[in-house]
């Protein structure tokens, strides 16, 4: 399998190979990588996946589906790495992605049940273990920096916790965070993860993180990479919860399933889009956003329009607060038949100089719903406390604030006769205040996390000082 670029010229033939890819950010043109093909599933290979799955479990499909875009890590090797990191031990249920009935033709997959409650640790879990690997292969060390305000962060330290020739450098707004979120990600005590608590606030940290990749020197000398949402490897991992997904809820080829999913980034659905080009039986992708209705808006209307910090809201479901959608660009280039310069010229021309681009009068924008299956719908604070309100009090379980906006989402725009699961992206108890708001009561704490906020917390402030946080990174290399 070779990737390409979503900006690739006419005719290009540049292409690259997983493992190269694997620990790159942006293609050197600005664009994304995309398999070159999407491998094409048969229905007798979707049926030994049910069995696969049934039988030997979560890790084993995981395998089946990695190993047809990833051909540059021998089979033993990879069926390793996936055994190691979709295990009962660290996501909780031997199911891994356990798929919840909450009434006929309506289900939640957990995919929340990971060392930081969040589904973000899906995928980062395995890009611990294969940049291990393969820093270990080559003989190289990475020093992540990353800016976080929450979820991401934390995946990142977990996965990469103790892993040899990887150190987290992670900024994030002093005094910010929730204190849940402090304690999960302060109390970690392994040398290689260094929490860096920035005088400032989200955007400060997101600046130098900027600033030192951009000192392309230093940014060489010190091996500095990132782990955000679009890296393939992260995209790639996600495309197994959908097939997981897909085989709970169904017992033959013949159904059809829908997905709906809390949206931010366009990461998760674009996986589910991933997992519908290579054949899965999925009916519609319905994209939830919140008050952040960038994507809403282009699936209604065609018109992609990027926001500014003036109108980006911060809501009680946070990780959707995105003004662009970094993952969107994969998907159009999709739609647009793969055409590169087309591409190019919306996502680095017209949003870097008009902050928008309008594909209302293309027949092609028709398909998005016609042929890829993409709906949308969008869900508002009140919204979500009546969704969590409702689900508690007619079945007697707390989500969420972000599973919340999908599955009000999902509600509006179920088919009968197609189920619809809705993908469960964090735990309630990452979100308490606005449980208590909506229900008067604290979410359920799971065990291993009972008493974290009292933990020894390993962290240093610093003032918004790329100087400062360059001396620390190049002090702690020593080199
Ligand atoms: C990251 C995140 C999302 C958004 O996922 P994208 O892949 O960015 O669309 C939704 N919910 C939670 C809890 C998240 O952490």
């Amino acid at each position: 399998m070779k990737y390409l670029s979503t900006r690739a010229e006419a005719g290009s033939t540049e292409r690259k190979r997983f493992c190269e890819i694997l620990l790159e950010g942006l293609a050197p043109d600005g664009g994304l990588y995309l398999p070159e093909t999407y491998p094409q599933v048969s229905d007798a290979t979707l049926s030994e996946w049910r069995r696969v799955y049934h039988e030997q479990g979560y890790a084993a499909l995981a395998f089946e589906i990695l190993s047809l875009y990833i051909d540059d890590i021998p089979a033993d090797d990879l069926r390793d790495l996936c055994a190691r990191t979709y295990t009962a031990e660290v996501f909780g249920t031997g199911e891994i992605v356990p798929l919840r009935h909450v009434e006929d033709g309506l289900w939640i997959e957990a995919l929340s049940n990971g060392p930081t409650l969040a589904f973000k640790d899906m995928a980062m879990q395995l890009l611990g273990n294969l940049f291990e690997y393969e820093l270990a292969r080559r003989g190289e060390e990475l020093n992540i920096l990353g800016a976080t305000s929450g979820d991401t962060g934390s995946a990142a330290e977990y996965a990469m916790r103790g892993k040899k020739g990887v150190r987290v450098f992670m900024t994030s707004p002093h005094g910010r965070m929730s204190p849940f979120q402090q304690a999960q990600m302060f109390s970690l005590q392994d040398a290689n993860i260094y929490n860096i608590a920035i005088e400032g606030v989200f955007d400060d940290c997101q600046d130098i993180v900027k600033a030192v990749s951009n000192d392309l020197e230093f940014k060489r000398k010190y091996k500095i990479g990132t782990v955000n949402s679009i890296n393939w490897a992260r995209l790639l991992a996600q495309v197994v919860y959908y097939f997981a997904g897909y085989i709970q809820a169904t017992e033959s080829n013949a159904q059809k399933v829908s997905f709906a999913v809390p949206s931010g980034n366009f990461g998760n659905v674009c996986a589910g889009h991933v997992a519908r080009m290579m054949g899965l039986p999925v009916e519609k992708l319905v994209v939830a956003t919140n008050e952040n209705d960038v994507l809403d808006e282009f699936f209604r209307t065609g018109v992609y329009r990027v926001r500014g910090s003036a109108d980006t809201f911060e809501t009680s479901s946070p990780s959707m607060d995105i003004s662009k959608a970094s993952n969107f660009e994969r998907f159009v280039f999709d739609l647009l038949g793969r055409d590169g310069v087309r591409t190019k010229a919306l996502f680095g021309d017209a949003i870097n100089s008009q902050g928008r681009f309008d594909l209302s009068a293309d027949p092609l924008f028709a398909q998005a719903a016609s042929r890829y299956g993409f709906t949308s719908g969008k869900s508002t604070h009140a919204d979500r406390l009546n969704t969590i309100r409702d689900t508690w009090e007619q079945h007697g379980f707390m989500i969420d604030t972000h599973t919340a906006d999908a599955l009000k989402v999902a509600l509006e725009q179920r088919s009968a006769g197609t189920p619809m699961v809705v993908l469960e992206t964090a735990l309630p108890i990452k979100f308490a205040a606005t449980i208590v708001e909506a229900l008067g009561r604290e979410p359920e704490r799971p065990a291993k996390f009972e008493g974290i906020e009292a933990l020894p917390k390993r962290v240093q402030v610093m003032a918004s000082d790329t100087v400062a946080v360059k001396a620390l990174i190049a002090r702690e290399c020593g080199y």
